[in-house]
């Protein structure tokens, strides 16, 4: 195959429409094709580490819409473009290419056609608040727990130890919210954290949530900073909070500005898990009426 570019990609900026040119068509297996695009406003699904899902939305070929069933991180070494789990690198591996392949069903396209990428923008509104509040809740929780270390530990964007980054398993964002699972095993005791802080989740959640509530109320401004515009390029999510500018890795999207949200709220509960216990923090995001791209709820 001739050699891919990394698709060039338009949505850390905010955008949800892009036109582009096909550089490659693929089989995706059960009917389905993949198509790739010099630039796309189109997130895909990262599958090392699939914390926000896809984009939805279409690709119009010529006549035809496509609507994209499912679009995922391509990979290439200038042999065969891996697709998704067949991926077997982190994305930004080196001697690697990586694409955003556009995943859908039909008669296939052709290189060098162009298509108009049509993200649909309610959805893609509710997961940037769910990611922006998913960041925001880590970092109140880490700050919630900063008593519980018995001694010192590596520390988050904020200076607190940070619990999330040592104990998350798996990382959810959904449309207006979050579910993060965090393990509570040996290794965390080890490294200095008293799982009795975690005796009172409701108390917890309430300090989670005071934190959050302030954070909001004080509308900082949110923006996604980028090293170049290729998928791999390195993203890192900046907010400004009372007193501090926070500073992520991220490659998912985002609100431009904590006056989008409204309110961010957890809630806790804890499991049995091999070898420890699992908590689950379930963040739920409500928009503001004048945020950007809000819904406008009409009664
Ligand atoms: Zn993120």
């Amino acid at each position: 195959m001739t050699a891919l570019s990394p698709t060039r990609v338009t949505y850390p900026a905010g955008a949800t429409t892009s036109t582009g040119t096909i550089v490659h068509v693929t089989d995706a297996g059960a009917g389905r094709f993949a198509v790739v695009l010099d630039v796309t406003a189109f997130h895909p699904v990262d599958t090392a580490w699939p914390d926000q899902p896809a984009d939805r939305g279409t690709l119009r070929i010529g006549d035809t819409v496509h609507d994209v069933v499912d679009a995922v991180v391509g990979a290439t070494t200038g042999e065969e473009l891996l697709l998704g789990p067949d991926v077997p690198v982190r994305t930004g591996t080196e001697g690697w290419t990586f694409v955003v392949a556009h995943v859908a069903e039909g008669e296939a396209p052709e290189v060098g056609q162009t298509a108009e990428v049509e993200v649909d923008a309610q959805h893609r509104a509710a997961l940037s608040a769910g990611h922006t509040a998913c960041h925001l809740a880590s970092l109140a929780l880490d700050a919630a727990l900063a008593e519980a270390w018995t001694k010192p530990a590596p520390t988050d964007a904020l200076g607190a130890p940070a619990f999330d980054a040592l104990a998350i398993q798996e990382s959810r964002i959904r449309p207006d919210g979050s579910v993060d699972t965090y393990r509570i095993g040996k290794s965390l005791r080890r490294k200095g954290f008293d799982p009795s802080a975690l005796g009172d989740l409701d108390a917890l959640a309430a300090r989670v949530d005071a934190l959050l509530g302030e954070w909001i109320a004080a509308g900082g401004a949110v923006r996604i900073e980028t090293t170049g515009e290729a998928l791999a390029d390195r993203r890192t999510w900046v907010c400004e909070l009372p007193g501090a500018e926070v500073r992520i890795p991220c490659g998912g999207t985002h609100v431009s500005s904590l006056a989008d949200l409204a309110s961010a709220t957890v809630a806790f509960h804890r499991r049995e898990a091999e070898g420890g216990v699992e908590l689950v923090m379930t963040t739920t995001a409500v928009r503001s009426s004048a945020g950007g791209g809000a819904a406008s709820v009409v009664r």
